[in-house]
């Protein structure tokens, strides 16, 4: 058996998964932000990022029509613009972390923002395809992944209350409602004061905390199972997780990047997981939607 599988069916036996609902439940959801959405100032890099991107969403627009499946789409503010005067943000990084690269420091976000539109440039800018998600009737959930994707538990309170700002003001504007969830860039969760001062009810934590759902500052933090492909890309594995979900009546929270469908072998994995799903009959939700199913216990 794959060391990954076994790791991840000995740990369901254990603490991750350690409650059982009324029904088993697989929250599927998928980080949406634009290569631009970052210090980084490599351009052919962000091209070809951007390119994986956009064709990943396509694909799960065509999958999600084809199987009547909801997904939370937690978007970066900026990519969900379809044009844009340019953003040059100064930021500065007062706590450091390695494994994501960060020094104390300043930094100059939005470095390669082209200034222009999805036309021009589809790879930096995915407002026309967020706006096909949300106009399909199968009730997928735009969710907030913060305006720049800058790593709020880095930079002081000050920084992140203007970005949410920014997130927030996007939303009004061209999705005609405020965000509901949240998921935090780089899955570095801190700052849940602000948040709850916005009224975000739910948001996707990473894989630190035990139990698999608490609450942090009024808002319900929802631990991470598997992020991309982490586990493998054998169909065989996951069938013996569903399986395992659907027995315990648990809940799976797994999220990914739209990149990640790009390539067509993974993609093809994904079809057949939510093709069996489906046939499981396993309730696929999104977060606002396991929110109204948990809030009679807050
Ligand atoms: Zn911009
Ligand atoms: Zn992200």
């Amino acid at each position: 058996m794959p060391y990954l599988l076994n790791h991840i069916l000995r740990i369901m036996e254990v603490s991750v998964f350690n409650r059982r609902f009324e029904q088993p439940m697989v929250l599927i959801s998928f980080d949406v932000e634009s290569p631009v959405d970052s210090y980084d100032n490599d351009f052919t890099k962000a091209k070809i990022a951007g390119v994986k991107n956009r064709i990943g969403l396509k694909k799960l627009i065509d999958l999600s029509e084809r199987y009547e499946t909801p997904f939370t789409l937690f978007c970066t503010g900026h990519a969900l613009l379809k044009e844009c005067k340019g953003h040059n943000l100064h930021v500065n990084i007062y706590k450091k972390n390695p494994k994501y690269g960060f020094h104390v420091g300043n930094y100059s976000w939005h470095y390669l923002d082209p200034a222009s539109d999805y036309t021009q440039y589809p790879e930096f800018y995915y407002g026309d395809l967020i706006e096909r998600f949300k106009k399909s009737n199968i009730g997928h959930e735009i969710a907030s992944h913060s305006f720049s994707h800058i790593p709020y538990a880095l930079v002081d309170d000050n920084t992140v209350y203007k970005d949410l700002s920014r997130s927030f003001e996007v939303f009004e504007t061209f999705l005609s409602e405020k965000p509901f969830s949240f998921s935090f860039p780089y899955n570095l969760a801190d700052k849940y004061h602000i948040l709850s001062k916005f009224g975000i009810k739910i948001c996707r934590i990473g894989h630190e905390v035990t139990n698999p759902i608490t609450l942090r500052g009024g808002i319900l933090a929802i631990r991470t199972h598997i992020t991309d492909f982490a586990l493998n890309d054998s169909l065989n594995s996951w069938i013996k997780i569903i399986d395992k979900i659907k027995k315990r009546k648990y809940l799976l929270n797994w999220y990914l990047h739209p990149a990640s469908l790009y390539d067509e072998q993974k993609f093809n994995v994904f079809w057949q997981i939510i093709s069996y799903l489906k046939r499981q009959e396993i309730n696929m939700l999104t977060f606002r939607e396991l929110y109204n199913i948990l809030k009679q216990e807050l």
